[in-house]
């Protein structure tokens, strides 16, 4: 079988959600293989990836990979991809991610896909472009397939590799450390889950009213084990922190459910959520756009409506 790099997001040591998804995924399709960038790597690490399918661990454990910008992790799979000679690359669809697919795209001169939905047989992808307006399938015709792919777009599930680990020793360009780190703040780790990876999100837009009124679109997500979202009207108002927006200027989520509350459905919302599996709108306007665009609306007050929706959702827990 061929293989197929998967670059590793990882934090503080920890393997994230999406590259479980990505391996999962590049077994449908190949061996995968985890590209690890940076120093450390964990032996739990290690076993998770193993556990996911990862084939092979190349490491490259050079601090100054992780000291510079993006650019360094770009030139590692470039080298791997020069190397190894894989089948694909598969990296995840957030924002560093996307950078890395475009630079690794020019290094390899390969095409590049971005926002990827799902991926099959000859690696055609499903695409999500122009803002989520529009899903096409696309392939990439010259060089090395090199595909971003959104967190929640495959369900992670474990099936042994062998994990075979193998060092990678990376000489960076003068070029890759153009910009270096100067500062990494930690975002406090709340009980939710990160908005990107949820595989729920609740959302509130205007029609929450207020920032104290957020607290029922909070304890709904909660009840649901969510992450919160909030619109820009919400974020631009004060009431929710602009971290949490999404859209077009936020951030962009593919959850397998969306459930966004008193939010009209404006394009610039659309083009972050859209992609979601299940999207849920509750709306006291009928006529309101996100009704277009619900698997399941509701046509209700949000302040009787998601208090109710929270009891029902604790009694069934
Ligand atoms: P509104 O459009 O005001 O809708 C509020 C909704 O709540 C209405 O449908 C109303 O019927 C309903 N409502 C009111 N009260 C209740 C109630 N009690 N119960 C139930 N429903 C109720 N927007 C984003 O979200 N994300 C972005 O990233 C983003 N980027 C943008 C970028 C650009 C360049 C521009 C120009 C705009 C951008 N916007 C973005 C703004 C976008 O165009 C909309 O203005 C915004 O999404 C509206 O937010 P909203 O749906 O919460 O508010």
């Amino acid at each position: 079988m061929s293989e197929i790099l998967v670059l590793v997001e990882h934090v503080d040591g920890e393997v994230k959600k999406v590259t479980l998804e990505l391996l999962t995924l590049a077994r449908t399709l190949g061996t995968p293989s985890a590209v690890w960038a940076g120093p450390g790597i964990t032996p739990d690490a290690k076993a998770r990836l193993a556990e996911y399918g990862a084939e092979k661990i190349y490491v490259a454990p050079a601090g100054d990979i992780v000291e510079y910008v993006v650019a360094p992790k770009a030139e590692l799979l470039a080298q791997l991809v020069a190397d190894k000679s894989p089948s694909a690359v598969l990296v995840a669809a957030t924002a560093e991610g996307k950078e890395i697919a475009g630079r690794l795209a020019v290094k390899t001169d390969s095409g590049v896909i971005t926002d990827a939905v799902g991926l099959g047989e000859g690696f055609v992808a499903d695409q999500s472009i122009f803002g989520g307006g529009i899903n096409v399938q696309s392939k990439v015709r010259k060089g090395t397939p090199i595909v971003a792919v959104r967190p929640n777009s495959t369900a992670p599930a474990p099936a042994a590799g062998a994990g075979a680990e193998e060092e990678i020793s990376v000489a960076l360009s003068e070029a890759a450390k153009a910009a270096r780190i100067v500062e990494r703040v930690k975002q406090e780790k709340g009980a939710r889950p990160e908005l990107t990876e949820a595989a729920i999100v609740v959302s509130g837009g205007r029609g929450v009213g207020s920032a104290e009124n957020f607290s029922i679109i909070e304890e709904l997500a909660d009840a649901l084990g969510a992450a919160v979202g909030a619109s820009r009207a919400a974020t631009d108002a004060g009431w929710y922190p602009h971290q949490f927006q999404v859209g077009q200027t936020g951030k962009t989520v593919s959850p397998q459910l969306y459930i966004a509350a008193g939010i009209s459905g404006a394009i610039q919302h659309r083009a972050g959520m859209q992609t979601a599996k299940t999207i849920v709108a509750i709306n006291k306007d009928p006529e309101a756009p996100i009704f277009e665009l619900a698997d399941y609306g509701v046509v209700g007050d949000l302040h009787q409506v998601v208090p109710q929706l929270t009891e029902e959702v604790k009694k069934r827990k």
